[in-house]
Order: C-alpha cells, then structure tokens, then sequence
C-alpha cells in the first residue's frame, strides 16, 4: 500500500547466511514464491519510516517537509502529550524501566492497582485486570470462562483479536451480520439451549465508523438471557457525551458485563490492554488467562504515565469535546463538497470511492498534497466498498483539517471523483 523506503539498517547481507542449509533453501524458495503472490496482488504492506514524534504532523523518511497524519490512532492527540512524557519518566524514576516478571508471581507495583482502579472508574465497572495489549485481552477472555457447553455470538465484522479469542475457546460459535439485529436474535434462538450465552462486539468498527447499537444488543441480551462483551478499542475516549464509551452513549451502564479495550490508541497510545467489568469475571481471567499468566507486565513508565491520562481525562473534557468539533468540521465540508461519506458516529470516516485502483491512486495523490490517508478495498472491506479512511484527532487544527479539505477537493478533481 504504501511506498518502500530504503532502511539501511535493516537490509542487506546478514554474515553467515550464504551458507543456506537444503532443508531451508526449499522452505526459502516457498516463502518467496508466496511474498511475490501477494505484491502481485497488490497487498504487501510496507512500513512507513517516521523520524518524529507521533502526531498530528510528521516527518516521514523519504519526503520532504511534514506530513499531515490522518490515519493514526491518537484520537485525543495524546501520543506526544508532554504531560504523558513526564508522568512516564517520573514512573521510570520511581519504579526502573522493567518488570522482569508476570504478574502474578512478582510483577505488580502498586502503580498497576492504581492504574486498574483508573480504569474501572472511568468505566465505571467492579474490577480490572491489565494485558501486555488488548489483543491478548481478547485472546486470553473466552477459554477460560465457557466450554462447549456455552455459546458464542460474534459479530460478523469483530477485531481479529476477538476471533483469534473465540477460535481458542471449545464455546459454539455463532455469527451475525455486521450490527443486524435481526440476524443476531436469530443466533441467540439458535444458541437457546446452550448453558451460558455471550455477545461479543467491537464498540465502534474500524472501516465504517459505525457504533454497535449497544442498547438493542442489551435488550436481545436480557431477552434471551445472554451477556455482553464489548471492545471499546476505537470508542473509548471517542463516543458518549464525554467519550466514556459506548455504555455512556447508550446509557447502558449495569448492562454490559465485559469491557475489552486498549491503551494503544485514544488513551496515549503505547501499548498495553485490559478487561474490566464484573469482580468474579476478572477474579477468574487472574486465575486463568493464559497471556496474563504467561506473558510479561506492564513496564511502569507506561502504568505511570495511564494513571496520569486518566486524572487528565477526569479534569477535563476539552479533548473529546475538540475531537468531536474537529469530526463534524470534517464531515460537514467533506459533504458540502460532494463527498459520498459513511455516516460516521466516531473519529473514523470512510470517504466512499467504491472503486479498488481509485482508491489507491487518490491515497497516492494525497501522499503527494502532504496528507497521509489510507485506501482500504477488497477484502479489508467488501467488494465494490474501496474507500478512503480519514482519522481525526483532538490534535488536528483547524488549519490542517482545511489543508486537508483542500487537497481531497482538489485530488476529487483531478481524479473525477467530484464535478
Ligand atoms: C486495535 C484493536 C485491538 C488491539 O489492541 P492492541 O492493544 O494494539 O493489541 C483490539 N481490538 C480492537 C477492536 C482494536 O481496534
């Protein structure tokens, strides 16, 4: 998708491998054959060099000048925060770089209670329990709560961390097309017999912006006695009236028994994950969850600096409030000049193309206009469904989203996209 950039460091001839052994050699000429499948495809994904910190503008090896960043997600623009930079440094000073342990067995400062106890505030939930990101959150959530006795109903469009979890776990699974309440009762009637019933969804999906209906999953949940999972990675700090999420926006606190979410993206931005929601459900996932019992804490400068996000994120709205200024802006003169948009609910918004190699060649044109975007099609999105992904930020300014403006308006033209 994106261009290659030459990275010295990384390339060329590693000492000792000219002597290739016959069993790797065949193995070698399989992988190439396989990697040249998928350029010819047009799918090898290319890493993009930043030589900055991560924000609203970059410097990208390679180009010339800054760039303006429209595919990150720094939703409240904390991923250079300086207040963020000093809490981490202040944890490093406090409590050294690393952990050097799980958990469990000696790998919990007082800095990850607090930090837990962060987070179920700010949910308002009972308990809970940090991952080294939310891909294992995810991962570790199913197995160790249901077996083949239990049912799991799954949105058709979920994370591939939620499928990779239920894949892992003996649970029956169901599937229901994307948000289709209709098709998700129709599983819950399926899964009737079945001893324990969960939904599980994404909060906000990531290629239309849409928000899950949460208060409707409530209700077919209550109806047929099923729980409720949700994956706040892209709607934490985005949705609800203050961007406490979805259970803020539906007003469905009490009702959801399972948060999943990330401090990868609105909350900061360096890594780490969770799952919070009922004491005996977390007490369990302490028992049992294998990528929280078998894989490493939290280092504490990032603890350190999520404890600070969240007293920031409690002093004051301004950050949710500016990102969804900066949202309705966007969408409203992307509207006005004739641009086909997903209705969008989130800081995502999917600017319709519908064509594949459009979709590509308009990323490319917007590359050189000094905005960085990403053309998704077939099949990170259905077929005929190419599109651009546009993300705002809190960080973004009014500036830059018009320089934004201008240059879509003026690539829709080029392109024949707009009149
Ligand atoms: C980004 C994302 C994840 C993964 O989060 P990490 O903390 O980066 O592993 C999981 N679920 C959803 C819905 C996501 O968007």
């Amino acid at each position: 998708m994106w261009p290659a950039v030459d990275c010295p460091s990384v390339c060329g001839v590693i000492p000792g491998s000219e002597n290739t052994n016959i069993m790797y050699q065949n193995f070698k000429t399989h992988l190439e054959k396989e990697l040249q499948d998928i350029k010819d495809a047009g799918l090898y994904k290319n890493e993009r060099i930043i030589t900055t910190p991560q924000s609203s503008d970059i410097k990208v090896a390679g180009t010339e000048g800054e760039v303006l960043n429209f595919c990150a997600n720094n939703y409240l623009g904390l991923a250079d925060n300086s207040r963020l930079v000093e809490a981490a440094k202040a944890a490093m000073d406090n409590r050294g770089y690393g952990m050097s342990s799980v958990r469990f067995i000696c790998g919990t400062q007082d800095l990850h209670k607090e930090l837990e106890k962060s987070i179920s505030d700010y949910f308002k939930t009972e308990d809970t329990i940090l991952y080294a990101a939310c891909f294992d959150a995810n991962g570790g959530l199913f197995e160790p709560l249901f077996t083949e006795e239990d049912a799991i109903i799954s949105d058709s469009l979920n994370h591939a961390s939620i499928i990779d979890g239920v894949r892992l776990c003996k649970a029956k699974r169901f599937r229901y097309k994307n948000a289709d309440m209709a098709d998700l009762e129709r599983c819950l009637q399926e899964a009737k017999d079945c001893r324990f019933r969960i939904i599980a969804t994404d909060g906000v999906f990531s290629m239309d912006g849409n928000v899950a209906p949460m208060d409707k999953i409530c209700e077919l949940a209550e109806k047929y006695d099923a729980l409720v999972m949700v994956d706040e990675s892209h709607s934490a700090g985005v949705v609800g009236k203050t961007g406490h999420g979805v259970a803020e926006q539906y007003d469905c606190y009490g009702k959801i028994d399972i948060f999943t979410g990330t401090l990868g993206k609105s909350f900061g931005g360096a890594m780490g994950g969770f799952t919070t929601g009922r004491k005996e459900i977390i007490d369990m996932l302490r028992q049992r969850s294998r990528p929280y019992l078998f894989s490493n804490s939290v280092a504490p400068s990032i603890v350190g600096a999520s404890i600070e996000m969240f007293r920031m994120l409690g002093e004051s709205d301004d950050l949710h409030t500016k990102l969804m200024d900066n949202v309705e802006y966007f969408r409203t003169r992307m509207l006005e000049a004739g641009f086909d948009i997903k209705p969008t609910q989130s800081a995502i918004c999917a600017v319709m193309l519908y064509d594949a190699k459009l979709s590509q060649d308009f990323a490319a044109e917007m590359q050189k206009e000094g905005i960085y975007v990403t053309g998704f099609y077939y099949p990170v999105v259905p077929k005929d469904q190419a599109r651009i992904r546009v993300q705002l930020s809190a960080a973004h300014t009014r500036e830059q989203l018009d320089k934004a403006i201008a240059a879509f308006i003026a690539v829709g033209k080029r392109l024949n996209v707009l009149k």
